[in-house]
């Protein structure tokens, strides 16, 4: 990707994102505009929905939605906004736009109950972030800071993979520059996380928690100097710190392992956001909208501590799928195989272990996709291969920090201490940076309290 770009300005520009909590209501939306007012270097804000707006949109995006549901969900939908933009002196055109975005989302979803169709299924998901945008630009102006709204998928370009749209680099990078980055120079432009359009100009979007990857994006194409992802927790914590009041904040940790974390199922970070941050070199913070001079986590190349032990991530609702064929044995070609089906269906692996004559796999599957990651006919395709066994209700656990590959001591440090849980498929040695096993769903949090008071309780 070559880019071209107005380096005097670019070098000052931070982008900075808000999720959901963050602009959740009047008061959540007025410290955000706040924080950027405070720095002038705030000149594009990503955001979310506001809180909750997703879940519903995600339900309307469902077969066969009764009406009175329906109506009921959008006009809890309606509260939640007009909530907000009811604190605002001149809130009449404002209401005026998300009546009309209100209407247009009734449409699709009566059209969704009569006919599901993934293409309007994304076209549903992406109102919640066209309406906390639109009000969040006219937060700024109602704090004297100059935010405009600017709509995504002019230069979010992906391809058509409904529900997980992949992005154009290119063409975001070309767009970015030609569209957003000339209105940067005066203005704090407000746009949206998760959402953009394919070639044809429908709708699409990036999985859910698409927002930090959004803003990652941006980021890189108009080579922003700093990303600051704004949420609920004062930064990136040993684990999460719903499971464990034990877990703290972390100063300071390494592109690497903080992208770890985030493919390991820290919802903090979705788990692409690293990627173009790491690319164009690009340090991200990660703080607390909610109490901003609290400090947070900063996140770049060159760290100064680099642990042995850092966090522990979980990750819920995984698939384990076991393939077993006597086949395998002395054989080339089967995995291959098996390799196939999975691309052809666009499934993506996480761990993997094998034995002579069987390969466990697992997938993610998480909740409030919009789509069935694992479907019966990957299932059956696999059957005509081999033995197939399919086990949900696990959890991944993996145990993030550095050299874990190459320290001694690890396996009795991690696995000692949890003997009495049925531990499955540890995946050890790939890495430099993770260790990571299956446990049954419910012995999760407990395993995951038991392991971060043995690695970070001193
Ligand atoms: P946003 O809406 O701002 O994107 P999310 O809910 O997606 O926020 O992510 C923030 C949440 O991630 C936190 O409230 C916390 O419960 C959860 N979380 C999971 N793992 C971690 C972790 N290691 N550190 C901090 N927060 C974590
Ligand atoms: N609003 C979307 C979601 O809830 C994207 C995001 O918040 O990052 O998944
Ligand atoms: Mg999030």
């Amino acid at each position: 990707m070559s880019v071209v770009v107005n380096q005097a300005s670019a070098n000052e520009i931070t982008v900075a994102k808000f999720g959901g909590t963050s602009v959740a209501d009047f008061q959540a939306m007025l410290r955000c505009a706040e924080i950027i007012k405070k720095d002038s270097r705030n000149r594009l804000v990503v955001v979310s929905a506001s809180a909750g707006v997703t879940n519903h949109l995600v339900r309307l995006s469902q077969e066969n939605v009764p009406e009175q549901e329906r109506e009921d969900i959008i006009a809890d939908i309606g509260r939640i906004q007009f909530a907000i933009t009811h604190h605002l002196a001149c809130h009449q055109v404002l209401d005026t736009e998300i009546n009309k975005l209100l209407k247009a989302l009734a449409h699709c979803a009566q059209q969704q109950a009569g006919q599901h169709c993934l293409q309007n299924s994304d076209e549903i998901l992406s109102f919640g972030e066209q309406m906390s945008s639109r009000i969040f630009a006219q937060v700024l102006q109602s704090v004297g800071a100059n935010g405009h709204y600017f709509d995504a998928r002019q230069v979010m370009k992906t391809d058509d993979l409904y529900g997980k749209a992949q992005v154009d680099l290119a063409q975001l990078s070309a767009n970015a520059q030609a569209l957003l980055l000339p209105q940067l120079a005066n203005k704090v432009i407000v746009t949206q996380g998760f959402i953009g359009s394919d070639e044809q100009g429908n709708t699409t979007t990036l999985g859910r928690g698409g927002s930090d990857y959004s803003a990652a994006l941006l980021a890189e194409a108009i080579q922003a100097s700093n990303l600051s992802i704004w949420t609920d927790v004062v930064g990136i914590f040993t684990t999460d710190p719903r499971i464990t009041d034990q877990a703290r904040s972390i100063n300071e940790i390494s592109f690497g392992e903080a992208a770890e974390m985030a493919t390991f199922g820290a919802k903090i970070l979705h788990p692409a956001t690293l990627i173009p941050a790491m690319r164009q070199d690009i340090p991200v913070f990660v703080g607390s909208s909610k109490e901003p001079d609290a400090g947070g986590t900063r996140i770049q190349r060159q760290v100064d501590s680099n642990p042995t032990y850092r966090s522990i991530a979980l990750r819920r609702e995984q698939t384990l799928v076991t393939v077993k064929s006597p086949e395998m044995l002395h054989a080339s070609g089967f995995l291959a195989k098996v390799f196939t089906v999975l691309a052809k269906h666009q499934l993506s692996v996480d761990l993997i272990t094998t034995s002579e004559i069987s390969v466990a796999l697992t997938f993610d599957n998480p909740l409030g996709s919009t789509q069935a990651l694992l479907t019966k006919a990957v299932v059956e395709e696999l059957e005509q291969l081999c033995e197939v066994s399919v086990e949900h209700g696990l959890s991944l656990i993996a145990v993030i920090g550095n050299k874990i590959h190459g320290t001694k001591g690890v396996g009795s440090s991690i696995f000692d201490k949890v003997n009495d849980f049925n531990i499955r498929m540890i995946c050890h040695g790939a890495s430099e940076h993770n260790l990571c096993f299956l446990v049954p769903e419910e012995d999760a949090n407990q395993v995951v309290e038991r392991l971060h008071e043995t690695l970070f309780s001193h």
